[in-house]
């Protein structure tokens, strides 16, 4: 496994490679989740490169930054067991060096959900993977299913912008009682993690009432919202039924459709969806 911190580096290694080449961009922490894409790049392609980035320019001014968790050489240690090819890592001057001024803003499907409750967000993590992705020049990319929202972003950017490279989505990763992996769980106490757990309950009710037959978009979003009420700990920021490519909000359920929600769990907000289809 090669490790290039600079992106003079990561360019040089890049001009050896032939074959396809998958990347898998990441703010590190890594888990099963990140592992899984990963796996799945490796399948795909020749040459697996993974960027570890926790990007400034993604987190609200009163986002967690600074606290972010961070441990590169845990990182390091799972890639290279996964057999990947070469990580880069560079640092925050690397990517933003002082006069940086230039921004990707992808309109519309960034206009709600996390984009409405992380102003700035979306247009961080577009500018961040324009560049991962000139620097890299993968001829695809891999983005979990968790992160729904970013992922119909870069979908969406990849096609504006006319970007020579595949999207790829990768199903969510779960623990055994259905919490989505997440370098954020870490901060979430014994009794905050149990209740974590409503999130998925809640995506859970929302398929059964589906697979049931109601297509009333704000019949599930109720019922939702109900189930999550009950739990003391948890704090709704949004609960939302969508159209899965548009992410335009639904009346009645036409497939495939997106249930998603934000919900602060104490002072950890957590997202995670399900598709209906
Ligand atoms: P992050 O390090 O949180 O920026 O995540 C890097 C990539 O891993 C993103 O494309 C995420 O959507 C993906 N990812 C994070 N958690 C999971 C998970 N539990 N299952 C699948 N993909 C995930």
């Amino acid at each position: 496994m090669q490790v290039a911190k600079t992106i003079a580096e990561m360019r040089e290694l890049r001009r050896h490679l032939s074959g396809s080449v998958g990347l898998v961009p990441t703010m590190g922490y890594l888990h099963k989740g990140h592992l899984a894409l990963v796996k799945q790049a490796s399948a795909e392609n020749s040459t697996v490169v993974v960027s570890i980035f926790v990007n400034p320019t993604q987190f609200g001014p009163s986002e967690d930054f600074r606290t972010y968790p961070r441990d590169l050489n845990r990182d390091l240690k799972l890639l290279e067991k996964e057999k990947t090819d070469i990580v880069f890592m560079p640092s925050d001057e690397e990517m933003y060096p002082p006069g940086f001024s230039s921004w990707v803003d992808v309109e519309k499907v960034t206009e709600r959900l996390e984009g409405e409750s992380r102003p700035g967000h979306f247009r961080g993590v577009a500018t961040v993977c324009t560049k991962l992705f000139n620097i890299v020049q993968p001829n695809k990319a891999y983005f979990g299913q968790k992160d729904a929202q970013q992922a119909a972003v870069m979908k969406r950017m990849v096609a504006d912008l006319n970007m020579n490279l595949k999207i790829v989505t990768v199903p969510t990763v779960r623990e055994s009682d259905g919490l989505a992996m997440s370098s954020r769980n870490t901060y979430l106490n014994a009794e905050e993690r149990q209740a974590a757990t409503v999130l998925f309950r809640a995506l859970s009710l929302a398929r059964q009432l589906w697979q049931d037959g109601e297509k009333d978009a704000d019949k599930i979003r109720q019922q939702m919202t109900l189930l999550i009420k009950k739990e003391s700990l948890a704090q709704i920021d949004y609960v939302s039924i969508t159209d899965a490519d548009t992410l335009e909000e639904l009346k009645t359920i036409s497939c495939p459709a997106l249930a998603s929600l934000a919900v602060k769990i104490g002072k950890v907000r957590l997202i995670d969806n399900v598709i209906l289809e």
